[in-house]
């Protein structure tokens, strides 16, 4: 191996970076325990560090002690998560990533307009369990193109389709193009609900994917964006894996390999990376290049901590 190709941009997005300052600032302000709702962010580092420091990661609100302080993770809740934690009398910081809360108010917004709405999402994907719980049993989840072709809406003039912040771009832009044949009316958001930090380190990896012949991504297999990644370089026609961390690196795959590309998911700390990168040094690798594409300067700001004083209302 002669190098190693670090992309850019790569790992923490803005809403990431705001998850985890909500939960280390919560920490601070009122002292462990602090219970998060899901995992602040699909990654199994960040969220075991802040294990280590006293948050505690339950599934639902229901297994916070009455009167708790809980966040809630990027990812988004569904209004019903805000009623049961009204009942339990919780505190409540809400962490969900401002494009994620955009989703979430393009459903009310379209629907007041009486757009039957699509969501093209994964199943079960923690953001998609949250936006179609904004209209239950009123939005229909598209997964592929065969389920773009199937499905059926009331009146074919008044279709909204909406998102997942964190899909493919080729795959989403194909399955839009579906919709949009048999209706040709499709009203889509003004600005796109794949967000920019998936659209920027796809771009990245694709770039990754023409200079390099192996790529590592690193990230959690339950990370959307991190599996996108990884088919993103396998579509572009080069040999992919998704690792957690250096030890899942296998030195087979590096025989015969001249440059390795590394990216990093959106919710994966820079440590991660640097960590590979040593890895591959000490395998080999002489020089160390960034393959840079577009730079990010997004910022959100954090939410008030007011409403953690008292139980929601
Ligand atoms: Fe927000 Fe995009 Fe990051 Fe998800 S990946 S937290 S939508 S910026």
């Amino acid at each position: 191996m002669t190098e190693v190709l670090v992309a850019g941009p790569r790992g923490f997005c803005a809403g990431v970076e705001r998850a985890i300052e909500i939960v280390e600032m919560a920490l601070n302000l009122y002292g462990p325990p602090v219970y998060v709702r899901k995992e602040i962010v699909h990654n199994r580092h960040v969220v075991e560090e802040l294990r280590a420091k006293g948050a505690i990661f339950v599934e639902a609100v229901d297994e916070v002690p009455e009167g708790s302080l809980v966040i809630f993770s990027a990812h988004g809740v569904a209004p019903v998560v805000h009623e049961e934690t009204r009942a339990r009398r919780l505190r409540v910081i809400d962490a969900t990533c401002p494009l994620v809360t955009k989703v979430h108010l393009e459903v009310h917004r379209f629907m007041k307009a009486g757009y039957s709405i699509i969501l093209v999402g994964h199943k079960d994907h923690d953001e998609v369990i949250g936006t179609m719980g904004e209209a239950p049993g009123k939005i229909q989840l598209v997964t592929s193109v065969e389920d773009a072709e199937a499905v059926q809406v009331p009146n074919p003039d008044k279709v909204m389709v909406l998102t997942q912040t964190t899909l493919s771009v080729d795959d989403t832009r194909e399955i839009v193009a579906t919709l949009r044949r048999r209706f040709p009316r499709l009203a889509t958001p003004p600005k796109d609900d794949i967000c920019y930090a998936t659209q920027n380190r796809q771009a990245a990896v694709k770039e990754l994917a023409r200079q390099a012949d192996l790529i590592l991504v690193i990230g959690s297999a339950n990370s959307s964006n991190a599996n996108r990644l990884v088919e993103v370089a396998q579509v572009a026609g080069t040999r992919a894996h998704l690792i957690d961390d250096v030890r899942d690196i296998s030195p087979a795959w590096l025989n015969g390999v001249r440059a390795v590309g590394v990216t990093a998911a959106a919710s994966t700390p820079e440590v991660l990376v640097q960590q590979v990168v040593e890895y591959l040094r000490e395998h080999g690798a002489r020089d160390v290049r960034e393959v840079a594409t577009v730079k990010e300067d997004v910022r959100f700001g954090l939410p008030s901590f007011a409403d953690a004083a008292s139980p929601a209302s």
